[in-house]
């Protein structure tokens, strides 16, 4: 342990226990002590607080045992000669940082100062809203803020499944704006989360990105959190509630969540530029989530392992990195931090222009950037994917049929149909949707392009910046080409892409690729789960909440909406061993509430014994348990004898007393709850959806976003079920949030689930 960096770490954290404690003593005179300390849409008080300790802080007053404590394990700054400080004095002291720190942003919300004292919509932030940050103010310029519990749990999935291996929480200025994109361009690349904060003399890596125009926001993976190094605490909470969220982890079990975070969640700090003490107090409170940091600038190192997986301190001065240029150490410096936290990132290399990573998912390209649309508004653009004979098919062939877009004009439209055959000793007919589907994913990827819907209502933005770098049609079929190859490579051998422009061929193709989309859906309406032998089971989420499983069926999507059966069926084909495994159905128990002998012995082993027995279509019996990726919560209402279905989208407060975050903290974590069931959008439309219950009928209470978004499969449930108008008379959050305003509507309305049998 460097005796430099106790001795920085030290100074920087009892100096800002002392802020902390001098902030709290001034806001409880001014405002008193029962002033409300929150932030917004988290179900976790003060989380990086909460998780050590297991304090519910929720006003001024809370938070004065909490900086007692921050006081208490705080070292003295060592002296010359009195002692040499070993690492765990300097760990106690970065956890007293970080309990400060958060105190102290908890003391700004009780101020009414939000994070966002500029509008952060995730996209714009006018740069003369920054100033640097000065003395008084410590606390500096917010941007994002905390990330809410909602974006938390939609990341959630795909923290799980490994397509974001983790995040890196960069924090300071880089050497160069040209190193800042290209360190940003690197993460991207491997599909990691940032977070940004921090400065070096008032200038924050947040600005230099803003200056090349890089796109910001939850969309695309980059969080701004503040440009002071205080709001760093914000990765740590993140850190500290996917510990609890999706380990399952109580308030308190400091261990736990400590040892999740160094196993389970891939995670580094990068600090860019000269480092302060409260720079080295905080990176001393981040070392006891197992996360290394690494520093572009000469710092002592601290090499040995144990806390960390690898080494805990590194230092990798920028001017000592070999490489010609910014961009290229930039380069360096990432890989060595992906080295030091030793996870290996697979990266697939995609032939194109452009960089390429599931990070530009999220980018939109505005009419104002664009060089061409495909579909929309004023051209049509379908998509298709087919299996065709082994031979038939010529691996790695890309034709452009009919011209490419040179000649439209600029911010022109073009027809086109996107054509993808493959062969495979392993590809089955029933496949082909979800391959196809994956089209959206794969060409988003692509920087400067965006991509929306599929079949044939798909529509494809080129922005101006990626055509100038050589963007054109074919590098559409190299993108499918090496993804398909990439991610499907156990069910496809071959894989040839054609594009038509031209508008005969286009035409003709359009005609098939309708007959199979009508024959596709025929197909998936007959599919029911009496049809079928077997369901799946999806256990990917078991790397975050260890006992859950999902029981996926023809009629019961899982419950983060991305695996049907079809999925789980072709994901069991490319991965035998993996999440997604057959389940023999056995004896139906009982139709009404969906019990199958197969499922519950196989829930029973899955959930490690802690689930016996699972009802696929109640919400009252032996629930499905969830994991917290759901897309809706479904919850009774007992008083209304019906039950409400809240979205992820909806933040509005709901007849229960409960927003959804409230909410997602009792459905989550693989508990059964009686009464309460997280489950996917689709699955309100399933004729299986709570049967032994009512079906579709009990729902007195539901988002509007669902209404709306869903508004014309929910007509068509609203027919099956007999009640056309069943819709009008069911409640949202502009109706009610209220119990007491809930059942007059119901009763002026005549909603069905008033007459029906009690639910318990
Ligand atoms: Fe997780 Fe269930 Fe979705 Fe699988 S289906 S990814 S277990 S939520
Ligand atoms: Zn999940």
């Amino acid at each position: 342990m460097s005796r430099y960096i106790a001795t920085r770490a030290i100074r920087g954290a009892n100096l800002i226990v002392a802020e902390a404690e001098a902030m709290l003593r001034k806001a409880i005179e001014e405002l008193g002590a029962d002033t409300p300390v929150t932030f917004p849409n988290t179900a976790y008080y003060l989380p990086v607080i909460f998780g050590f300790t297991g304090r519910e802080v929720t006003k001024l007053g809370d938070l004065v045992p909490v900086i007692e404590q921050a006081k208490e394990i705080l070292h003295p700054v060592p002296g010359k000669e009195l002692w040499l400080p070993y690492l765990g004095q300097t760990l106690d002291c970065g956890v007293a940082t970080l309990w400060a720190e958060e105190a102290i942003e908890g003391i700004r919300f009780a101020r009414g100062l939000e994070p966002q004292e500029i509008t952060w919509d995730g996209s714009y932030v006018p740069s003369s809203s920054f100033t640097s940050p000065d003395a008084e103010d410590q606390v500096g310029r917010h941007l994002n803020g905390p990330i809410d519990d909602i974006q938390l749990r939609s990341w959630g999935i795909q923290l799980v499944d490994g397509r974001m291996p983790g995040f890196a929480a960069i924090i300071g200025a880089a050497r160069s704006n040209e190193a800042a994109v290209q360190i940003i361009r690197e993460l991207q690349q491997r599909n990691i989360l940032i977070f940004l904060s921090g400065n070096v003399n008032g200038r924050s890596i947040i600005h230099q990105l803003m200056e090349e125009g890089v796109e910001m926001g939850y969309d695309t993976y980059i969080v701004p959190f503040g440009t002071d190094t205080i709001s760093a605490i914000y990765a740590a909470g993140f850190a500290t509630r996917a510990a609890l969220t999706f380990g399952g982890m109580k308030g308190g079990q400091a261990r736990g969540m400590l040892l999740y975070n160094k196993f389970r969640c891939f995670a580094f700090a990068i600090a860019l530029g000269e480092v302060d003490d409260l720079k080295f107090a905080t990176a001393a409170g981040v070392l006891n989530y197992g996360f290394p940091v690494i520093a572009d600038t000469v710092i002592p190192q601290i090499l040995p392992t144990g806390l960390t997986m690898y080494e805990h301190v590194v230092s990798m001065p920028f001017d000592d990195i070999e490489g010609k240029d910014d961009a290229e150490k930039a380069r360096r410096l990432v890989q060595r931090a992906i080295e030091v936290r030793g996870v290996k990132i697979k990266i697939t290399e995609v032939p194109i222009p452009v960089p390429y990573g599931s990070a530009f998912e999220g980018e939109r390209v505005r009419r104002a950037e664009m060089r061409v649309e495909f579909g929309g508004k004023y051209s049509r653009c379908f998509e298709y994917l087919t299996t065709s004979d082994f031979d038939a098919v010529e691996d790695g062939k890309i034709e452009i049929v009919g011209p490419d877009f040179e000649d439209v004009e600029e911010a022109g439209h073009m027809d086109m149909g996107i054509v993808v055959e493959v062969a495979g000793r392993k590809m089955q007919d029933d496949f082909e949707p979800v391959l196809e589907r994956q089209i959206h994913y794969f060409v988003n990827g692509a920087s400067g392009i965006q991509h929306i819907g599929q079949r044939d209502i798909a529509w494809i933005r080129l922005s101006k910046a990626a055509a100038e770098k050589g963007f054109n049609l074919k590098h559409f079929g190299e993108i499918l080409y090496a993804r398909f190859h990439a991610d499907f490579g156990a069910i496809v051998d071959k894989v040839q892409v054609t594009i038509y422009t031209d508008p005969e061929e286009m035409k003709e193709w359009l005609a098939k690729a309708r007959k199979a989309y009508d024959y596709r859906n025929r197909r998936l309406a007959d599919m029911t789960d009496d049809s079928v032998e077997e369901f799946y089971s999806c256990t990917l989420c078991q790397s975050f909440a260890p006992n859950h499983v999902c029981i996926v069926s023809p009629e019961r999507l899982g419950l983060c909406g991305a695996y049907n059966w079809l999925d789980c069926k072709a994901s069991h084909q490319i991965n035998p061993t993996g999440p997604n495994q057959p389940i023999k159905k056995g004896a139906c128990e009982d139709p009404s509430y969906g019990v199958f002998s197969g499922v519950n012995d196989f829930v029973r082993q899955a959930s490690h014994q802690t689930v016996e027995r699972v009802s696929m279509y109640s919400i009252m019996l032996d629930p499905m348990t969830a994991c917290g990726c759901f897309e809706c919560i479904a919850m009774i209402i007992p008083e209304a004898n019906g039950v409400m279905v809240v979205s992820r989208e909806d933040p509005s407060m709901t007849p229960t007393g409960m927003t959804f975050s409230t909410l997602a903290g009792m459905a989550g974590g693989g508990l059964q709850t009686p009464g309460v069931m997280g489950h996917g959008k689709y699955y309100l439309t399933s004729k299986k959806f709570m049967t032994s219950d009512g079906g579709f009928k009990r729902v007195v209470w539901m988002s509007s976003f669902l209404k709306e978004t869903m508004a014309e499969e929910l007509k068509a449930v609203a027919e099956r079920e007999g009640d056309p108008d069943l819709l009008d008379k069911i409640a949202d959050e502009r109706v009610s949030t209220t119990v007491e305003e809930l059942l007059p509507f119901l009763e002026e309305k005549g909603h069905p689930a008033l007459t029906l049998p009690p639910m318990f």
